[in-house]
C-alpha cells in the first residue's frame, strides 16, 4: 500500500492497494422500504433528519449524530456523482477478468449519503472523479428486492 503524502483537502489522494469490497448492505427496516420502493415504483428513498438537516442515503432508522428516531421519508434522485472508485480485476472467486470492472462510491442527488454500485457504459480510461451518473435498473421482472435491482451507474 502506498499513500501520495499530501496535506491539501481539496487535492485527491491516490492510493494504490486492495480495497475490500464485499459489502453487505442489511435490509433491516429501512432497508426493506428502499428495495420495495426501488423495485415496485423505482424510487430512491432517503430518511432526512430535521433537527440535523442531514439525509441519508441508504436510508438509517435512527439519526447517527443526534440519535433521533427517523420517520421523515423523502424521495432522492437517482442520479448522483462519482465520488471515488476502485477498479476490480478480478471476480469474487479470483479469476482474472477480461476488462477490468469499475466499482464507484457515488454521491446520490438531494441526500448526504451515497451508494457503492457498479459503473457501465464508461471504460477506466475515461470515469472521472465528479463524474455525473444515473442508476439503470434492471428489467422489473428480475428486480429481486435487493441492491442488484440497480443494474448499473451509467453516465448520465
Ligand atoms: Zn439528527
Amino acid at each position: 500500500m502506498s499513500f501520495d503524502k499530501n496535506t491539501n483537502p481539496l487535492k485527491l489522494h491516490h492510493l494504490v492497494g486492495d480495497m475490500e469490497a464485499d459489502y453487505i448492505y442489511t435490509p433491516g427496516v429501512a432497508g426493506d422500504k428502499f428495495f420495495k420502493a426501488l423495485r415496485d415504483d423505482e424510487k430512491f428513498l432517503a430518511t432526512h433528519c430535521e433537527s440535523c438537516n442531514h439525509t441519508y442515503m441508504p436510508p438509517r432508522m435512527y439519526c447517527e449524530r443526534c440519535f433521533s428516531k427517523l420517520d421523515k421519508w423523502v424521495e432522492a434522485e437517482s442520479t448522483g456523482v462519482v465520488d471515488t472508485y476502485s477498479l476490480a480485476h478480478e471476480d469474487r472467486d479470483g479469476e482474472k477478468l477480461a476488462e477490468p470492472v469499475i466499482v464507484a462510491f457515488i454521491r446520490i442527488d438531494k441526500t448526504d449519503g451515497g451508494i457503492i454500485h457498479q459503473l457501465g457504459g464508461v471504460d477506466h480510461e475515461s470515469v472521472k472523479i465528479g463524474m455525473k451518473v444515473k442508476a439503470v435498473l434492471k428489467d422489473k421482472s428480475k428486480r429481486t428486492g435487493g441492491l442488484n435491482d440497480i443494474d448499473h451507474f451509467a453516465p448520465a
